[in-house]
């Protein structure tokens, strides 16, 4: 036993054990705040049978076998949360997601619609005082509110910068900006890199923690057509896995959103999701 430093630079006693973190994967089930289809409340499944179907194996790109000996016992995934209706949802999200960051662990979230994110960043910001998002999209999602509904899915970065739950926002593949939501992201600082404007050669780097937001309606149709909001002229496949490559981060967090499987297309858009679930659980091991 003695004091051991973990990856944040807190001190613990213990013995090395403590500082195994692992990456635990939730499964959250609510699309109540989606603004113009429901169905994303029933993607985990969908994501988890793209992920098990026997399709693909488990490895990611750069080799490592998620289920191999070595990596099989550092994540997990835990089922869905237990969801009230709103306003008690968010309550149980930001709950539920503060019990799996104890002792480190880092959390993939599966979605839900992007209203999720909001409750989610809550929690991350109890214990990273000092967060960066990194977030992938057609939309921004800051609209102060949307249709009558602060907490829709078209306002979560809204909430989170306006409680200063994150010190650096950065949107990635907008394409669907209008005057009220440039407003807001000039007001919040966000730095947004619109689809007009992005480049291959994009290299972000945060420093400190960093949690990546993906909602899938952020790729083209014709990756991911298994969205609620089609929106042409999107990211592929592969710019997203290369973006993620490309980043330099501590990635402590990260959700994947929007799928909606009562739009999918051979449940195409769940294998794209499962493919990120795998990468992304990687990129938090590393
Ligand atoms: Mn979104
Ligand atoms: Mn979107």
């Amino acid at each position: 036993m003695t004091y051991l430093r973990t990856k944040w630079g807190r001190a613990v006693w213990g013995d090395s054990s403590l500082i195994d973190r692992m990456v635990k994967v939730i499964g959250i089930p609510l699309d109540e705040n989606s603004s113009f289809l429901r169905g994303p409340a029933r993607a985990p499944a969908y994501i988890r049978e793209a992920l098990q179907c026997g399709s693909g194996n488990m490895c990611v790109e750069d080799g490592r076998d998620l289920a191999g000996k070595d990596m099989q016992s550092r994540w997990q995934d835990v089922g869905d949360m237990q969801l009230g209706p709103m306003p008690l949802a968010f309550e149980h999200i930001t709950a539920g997601i503060a019990a799996l960051l104890k002792d480190d662990n880092e959390v993939l979230s599966l979605g839900g619609d992007h209203s999720i994110t909001f409750p989610i960043i809550r929690a991350f910001a109890q214990r990273y005082p000092r967060l960066n998002i990194l977030h992938i999209d057609a939309h921004g999602d800051l609209y102060d509110d949307f249709e009558g509904n602060p907490f829709s899915h078209a306002c979560p970065f809204a909430r989170i910068m306006e409680a200063g739950l994150a010190s650096r926002l950065v949107q990635v593949g907008i394409r669907t900006a209008n005057p009220h939501q440039r407003e807001q992201a000039r007001r919040f600082g966000v730095e947004v890199i619109e689809m007009k404007d992005w480049t291959a050669a994009l290299q972000l780097r945060f420093d400190g923690p960093a949690y990546l937001s993906l909602d899938l309606d952020g790729l083209d149709p014709a990756h991911a057509p298994g969205v609620s909001h089609h929106e042409p002229g999107g990211l592929t496949v592969r710019e997203v896995l290369h973006l993620l490559q490309q980043t330099q981060a501590q990635w402590v967090g990260a959700d994947i959103v929007e799928l909606n499987p009562a739009r999918d297309v051979n449940n195409m858009t769940a294998v794209v999701a499962a493919k990120f679930y795998k990468e992304l659980v990687a990129k938090m091991l590393d």
